[in-house]
């Protein structure tokens, strides 16, 4: 197996192992020394094309996309849309002419349907539109799993997608415009707590997610990648529900924060929950055991405090 990852530099891509590792030119990964790294512009197909023909690898994972946070899906809806249609079509048409066998794409829980029934099913995934903050975004994940869908039927390749729940760990994004809520209330908490002001977290709290950690999605796309070949795509999930306050606590218990916690009502809510199955993915890997929320955000808030200097913010 030759494997090319795409999002090398990224949340997820820094923790796989990979013989061609792809960074975007606008984050690539500070202070990592890794045969194989290479610039690419995924939304340029020429680019694309060559480092393919270049680097000519049997399998891909394909993490690469135009991301962000409530607030960047919401202010950026037309860049999300054209820039993710651009890379998903090129990454997935040079695969195919220069002989992939497989590939894992990334889509997220976020694209689900907004009044979808729960728990969210990966057969749910096109049943209703999507959540209006970020419906560019969606429909653009949307199509990667079409596109997947499409080359297995007509081309017979392994083409699959693989729909994490909201992924945090080191390496994130930080910055306070375009984050999401994990790297961005630990970065916010650690300004409250140097300047002995309140920690404003968004929305009323109430709102409910799945986090699941950086380390956990890498190890389980590996998998996927040598062991998995179902017929659409499986959702990355730990079953395991927490509320936006329940977050906060966690978060300023690990920074030590002492200040006042305030909750901006002003600011969006965002979906009010996304509650998903694992079932598929229970049934793959039964015995999975996944890093627990409590501990996971005790190594993120360790990995901002050591990289705060050179992390992206
Ligand atoms: P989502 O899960 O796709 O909606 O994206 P996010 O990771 O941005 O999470 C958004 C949720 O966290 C919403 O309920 C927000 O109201 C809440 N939240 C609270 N404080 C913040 C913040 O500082 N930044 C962000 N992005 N979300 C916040």
């Amino acid at each position: 197996m030759k494997l090319l990852l795409t999002g090398a530099g990224g949340l997820v891509g820094s923790t796989m192992g990979a013989d061609v590792r792809v960074e975007g030119r606008k984050a690539p990964l500070r202070g990592y020394k890794e045969r194989g790294r290479r610039w690419t512009d995924l939304t340029n197909w020429r680019e694309t094309h060559n480092l393919f023909l270049e680097t000519k690898p049997t399998h891909v994972i394909h993490t690469a996309a135009r991301v962000g946070g409530l607030g960047a899906n919401m202010s950026h809806m037309a860049e999300f849309y054209v820039h993710n249609m651009a890379i998903n079509l090129n990454v997935l048409e040079a695969a195919r002419r220069s002989g992939v066998k497989k590939v894992v794409s990334f889509l997220s829980t976020c694209i689900f349907p907004d009044d979808a029934e729960y728990p969210l099913c990966e057969h749910h995934l096109h049943q209703g539109p999507p959540h209006n903050s970020n419906f560019g975004y969606s429909y653009a994940k949307r199509m990667l799993d079409v596109q997947s869908r499409a080359y297995k039927e007509q081309y017979g390749l392994n083409y699959i997608c693989v729909i994490p729940t909201n992924i945090y760990g080191p390496n994130d994004n930080f910055n306070l415009d375009d984050s999401h809520v994990v790297p961005a209330l630990i970065h916010k908490c650690y300004l409250a707590k140097k300047n002995k002001t309140d920690l404003v977290v968004w929305g009323s709290g109430k709102p409910v997610r799945e986090f699941i950690y950086s380390e956990d999605v890498g190890e389980l796309t590996h998998r996927i990648l040598e062991e998995y070949d179902g017929p659409g795509p499986i959702i990355l999930s730990s079953g395991e529900e927490i509320t936006i306050k329940g977050l906060v606590e966690l978060i300023v218990k690990a920074m030590k924060f002492k200040g006042k916690v305030v909750f901006d009502d002003d600011k969006p809510d965002g979906q009010y929950r996304k509650t998903t199955s694992n079932l598929v993915l229970r049934t793959c890997f039964p015995k999975y055991k996944f890093t627990p929320l409590k501990k996971g955000i005790k190594k993120t808030v360790e990995w901002f405090l050591e990289n705060y200097e050179d992390c992206r913010k």
